[in-house]
Parts: structure tokens; C-alpha cells; sequence
């Protein structure tokens, strides 16, 4: 039988861990405060910075919500960073993406400070989990060490294989695989003879950003299959990387889309925002 990783269950009790926590900082006199800047109204990001807010809400962190217009400068939105990096009440600065045009990404995630830089984008988090220092991890591939653990599935020693090689996800997933011993390989669109390389995997992660790319062929009898795509198909229904009915009786576990990675990354981020208090100690 196929274990279904169930990310919904497994985010729903990291929040209630959490919330608990909170509650305990609370008495303590501790708040936990996340500022959100979203510039622009895009309508995804708006869905996403909703989401984030709901979830501090329901958490115990008090988010404060900067909604800048689009035509807000690079050097306006700079000057903002420098306030909130300032200012001891607010432990946690999220800038949601994609920006406008005429503004450079990298600038102004650079100008978070590292210990405020809860998406763990900052350079100087990534140098940090390179060397296995404490800092932040970007929430995706560490919400996907969390499924695993929660879900009973070691690392350690495993053939891990990862599709995709993006700063956010692919790259920091292959990082945290290796702290989890695992022996780690990550493929990419330059990668030779794919499927060769896939089948090995005890343990493949698919965040390759290409709808049901991935089929039986490419898996191993008896691997777990973490999935990460997220797209929606011709009906308006979401779907992955990993084409769900083909792959799923082939392994012995399997993330669903939605259901599976989708949560984990959103409670990953309340996780780096009530750590962010120790850190900043
Ligand atoms: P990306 O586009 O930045 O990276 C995709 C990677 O896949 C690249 O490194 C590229 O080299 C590789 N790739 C592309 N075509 C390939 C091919 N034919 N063979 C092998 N490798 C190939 O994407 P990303 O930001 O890493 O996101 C990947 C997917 O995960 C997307 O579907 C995205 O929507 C989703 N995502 C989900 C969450 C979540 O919370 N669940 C978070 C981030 C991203």
C-alpha cells in the first residue's frame, strides 16, 4: 500500500505546536511581530500575503501589513526595510514576490536583516545552512524535512535525487537532504539521460515547475515521491510536477497535490517567525 504523506494533517499539527508556544512566550511578556510588505496588487500575492496573515492570526503572531502602491520606489521600499530592521518590535520582515519591474529583487532582499529574513533568502541564511550554521531555512524544503520525519521516512544513507535547481526550493532542499545524511544528487534541465538518473532515488523531490512531467518511468519501485509543482490544469484543478495516478502505486509513499507540500511551506514560515525571537537573542 502507498503511504499518502498528508500535509495538511502534519501542517495543521505544527501550528497547534506553535500556537502553543506562543501562548507560553505570551505569559512570558514576549510577542511575536512579522511585518508583510506587498507592493502592488497582484492577485496571487494578494491571496498569499491573506494567507500569511490568517495563519499569524490564528497562531498568536501579530503581523503588521504594509500594502504599498505599485508605483512605490526601489528607494522608498529600501527605506522601509531600514525602519523595520530598526525597530525591536518587529522580529520578522516578509517582502512578497515578485516585485514590480522597477524594482531590483535582490536589492531588497539583501537590505532585510539576516536575523529578521524569515523567508531565509538572505545570502547570508544560505551561507548558513552551506555550512550548517543556525539561521533560516527557506520554508519549502524545510517544510518537506518536516513531512518526512512526521511521516516516519530516515534519510539518512538514502539515494536522494532532486529535480530542479532553484534557490528557493531546489537548492536548499539538496543542502538539508545532505545534512540529513542523505546522498544527495541534483538534476536540472541540463541534466543527461534524466529518467537514468531519477530511477536511482530512494527519495525524489520533484520541483521541476512543469505540470505531470514526471510518470512511472522516471521512479524507482518502492521510492518516496515528494512533489512540489503547483499549476492548475485545463479544468481550474491544481495539479503537480508528478502526474499523481500514474506515479503513486509504483511507491511507497507519495505527496498529493494539493494536500501535500503546499501547507507545509506557509507553517514553516510561523515556524521561523517564533524562532526568530531566539535568534535574535
Ligand atoms: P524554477 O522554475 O525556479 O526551477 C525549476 C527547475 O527545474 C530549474 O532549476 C530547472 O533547471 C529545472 N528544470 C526545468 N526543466 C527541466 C527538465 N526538463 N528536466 C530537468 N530539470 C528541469 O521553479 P521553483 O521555484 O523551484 O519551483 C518549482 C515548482 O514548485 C513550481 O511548480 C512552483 O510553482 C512550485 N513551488 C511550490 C511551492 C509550494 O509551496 N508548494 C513553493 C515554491 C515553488
Amino acid at each position: 500500500m502507498t503511504q499518502l504523506i498528508d500535509g495538511k494533517a502534519i501542517s495543521a499539527q505544527i501550528k497547534e505546536e506553535l500556537k502553543e508556544r506562543v501562548a507560553t512566550m505570551k505569559e512570558r511578556g514576549v510577542e511575536v511581530t512579522l511585518a508583510v510588505i506587498q507592493v502592488g496588487n497582484d492577485p496571487a500575492s494578494s491571496v498569499y500575503v491573506g494567507n500569511k496573515k490568517k495563519a499569524c492570526a490564528y497562531i498568536g503572531i501579530h503581523s503588521l501589513a504594509y500594502e504599498l502602491a505599485e508605483e512605490t520606489s526601489e528607494e522608498e521600499l529600501l527605506k522601509l526595510i531600514d525602519e523595520l530592521n530598526e525597530k525591536k518590535d518587529v522580529n520578522g520582515i516578509l517582502v512578497q514576490l515578485p516585485l514590480p519591474k522597477h524594482i531590483n529583487e535582490e536589492k531588497i532582499l539583501d537590505r532585510i536583516h539576516p536575523l529578521k529574513d524569515v523567508d531565509g533568502f538572505h545570502p547570508q541564511n544560505v551561507g548558513s545552512l552551506c555550512i550548517g550554521r543556525k539561521g533560516f531555512v527557506s520554508c519549502t524544503p524545510a517544510g518537506i524535512i518536516q513531512l518526512l520525519k512526521r511521516s516516519g521516512i530516515s534519510v539518512e544513507g538514502k539515494e536522494c535525487v532532486v529535480i530542479g535547481r532553484s534557490n528557493i526550493v531546489g537548492k536548499p532542499m539538496a543542502l538539508l537532504l545532505l545534512q540529513e545524511n542523505g546522498t544527495v544528487t541534483v538534476a536540472h534541465s541540463k541534466t543527461r539521460n534524466l529518467k537514468e538518473v531519477t530511477r536511482r532515488a530512494d527519495i525524489l523531490v520533484v520541483a521541476v515547475g512543469k505540470p505531470k512531467m514526471i510518470t512511472a518511468e522516471y521512479v524507482k519501485e518502492g521510492a518516496v515521491v515528494i512533489d512540489v509543482g503547483i499549476h492548475r490544469n485545463e479544468q481550474n484543478k491544481l495539479c503537480g510536477d508528478v502526474d499523481f495516478d500514474d506515479v503513486a502505486p509504483k511507491c511507497s509513499a507519495i505527496t498529493p497535490v494539493p494536500g501535500g507540500v503546499g501547507p507545509m511551506t506557509i507553517a514553516m514560515l510561523m515556524n521561523n517567525c517564533v524562532e526568530s525571537v531566539a535568534l535574535q537573542k
